[in-house]
């Protein structure tokens, strides 16, 4: 059988080949740190959990409206309003986890030979889904300090220029942009006429003051964004599946349809379970913030005291990006380390430390360390990362 040429265009995962040596090492009872993972290491919090297993019960086990039950989308209205943004209910769409409402946005408003710029590093799954949309990811490169380069992506704007995608705070390079930063994007957009896809999954994980300005907040952006956000990293729900988006309402409408003929509603429990950890206390959040940022300054203090190796400090999610490129053109035990991924591959071998090549996110300088893992873990892993740095020549 032919493969469709939309779907042979589609990359497989890079981190795939690695992920799954290290998951064979740990399956072999290998003492390996896993610092390759992109979910929050915490379980659901108990009261959702709870939730959960009472909607069973309740009858929550039939279709709810295709964008999501009203109960769920007023919940993520309030939400929203918090963070100074006004959506009526019909602008929001709940949908299978934030990489289907990604999905769903770059089918609605781009066509063939559209092009998108695409800050690097980026999270993998964007050019894929702009790919699959038909429009061309055009990748344009971040600053030194892994912020973003605005003469540079005002360079990159030609007629074709159709949307730009931010994602804040950033996976994989934890960087948060400032307002300033987004007012900036905001100027280009309208002085463009772009769309901006604004993913703000990391919000709540933000480790040096308050959460991000959303771009849709700034003046004239609301009508060109659209906003992207989830339950999955927040609540240490990845596996719900429960994510939305919030749109001009002609562009909430056209998703709604395109959903309603793909995969109807999202999960009617995981629906109601969202809407737990959205109304209900957030105490649990609190806490694995206050985690999170333990873990970070830990790991990044150890690493500004090793030699080799650096790294800027990430103001949010769980990741950090390691730039390991000084090594490159040295060899670990006779084995030449020139990429990210002989750094990755090598590391993962010779010390069991599984992180994440840089290539895969367009930025071959850098290796992804999440610290999404016990302290535990963070401390072996990086006595690791020095010793094999170190026996470098
Ligand atoms: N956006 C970014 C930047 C992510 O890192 C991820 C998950 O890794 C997602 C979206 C997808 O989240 P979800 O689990 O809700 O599909």
């Amino acid at each position: 059988m032919r493969i469709s040429k939309r779907c042979q265009g589609v990359s497989p995962s890079m981190t795939l080949a690695i992920t799954s040596k290290a998951k064979a090492l740990i399956k072999e009872g290998k003492d390996v740190v896993n610092f390759g993972v992109g979910e929050p290491d915490f379980n659901t919090p108990i009261h959702i959990r709870e939730a959960a297993k009472a909607a069973i019960d309740g009858g929550a086990t039939r279709y709810t409206p295709a964008a999501g039950t009203p109960e769920l989308k007023a919940a993520i209205c309030k939400s929203f309003k918090e963070r100074g943004l006004n959506y009526e209910a019909a602008q929001v769409v709940v949908s299978n986890g934030a990489k289907h409402s990604l999905f769903n946005a770059m089918q609605a408003i781009l066509d063939e030979g559209d092009e998108v710029i695409l800050p690097a590093p980026y999270w993998v799954t964007y050019p894929e889904l702009i790919k699959l949309s038909g429009a061309v990811p055009v990748i344009v490169p971040t600053d030194e300090n892994l912020m973003l380069d605005m003469d540079a992506m005002k360079a990159s704007i030609t007629e074709k220029t159709k949307a730009i995608v931010i994602n804040n705070p950033s996976n994989p390079t934890g960087a948060v942009y400032s307002t300033e930063l987004m007012k900036q994007v905001a100027e280009l957009a309208i002085a463009h006429d772009l769309a901006v896809i604004s993913d703000e999954i990391y919000d709540q994980l933000i480790y040096d003051g308050d959460a991000p300005v959303s771009i849709a907040t700034l003046p004239g952006m609301q009508e060109r964004t659209i906003v992207i956000n989830g339950v999955s990293k927040t609540y240490a729900m990845t596996g719900w599946r429960i994510g939305w988006l919030a749109a001009p309402l002609p562009v909430a409408k056209a998703i709604t349809a395109l959903q309603s003929q793909c995969t109807s509603n999202p999960n009617a429990i995981a629906q109601v379970a969202a809407i737990e950890a959205l109304t209900a206390s957030q105490e649990s959040v609190i806490s694995m913030r206050e985690a999170f940022k333990e873990r970070r300054d830990y790991a990044v203090n150890r690493i500004k005291n090793m030699d080799g190796v650096s790294c800027p400090t990430p103001g949010g999610a769980f990741y950090i990006m390691l730039d390991v490129s000084d090594v490159y053109g040295k060899a670990y035990e006779g084995k030449k380390i020139e990429s990210s991924m002989d750094f990755a591959s090598t590391l993962l071998d010779e010390k069991l430390v599984a992180t994440v090549p840089g290539i895969a996110f367009g930025a071959d300088a850098f290796v992804r360390l999440s610290y999404a893992a016990s302290m535990e873990d963070i401390q072996k892993g990086l006595d690791r990362i020095e010793k094999f740095v170190k026996a470098m020549q």
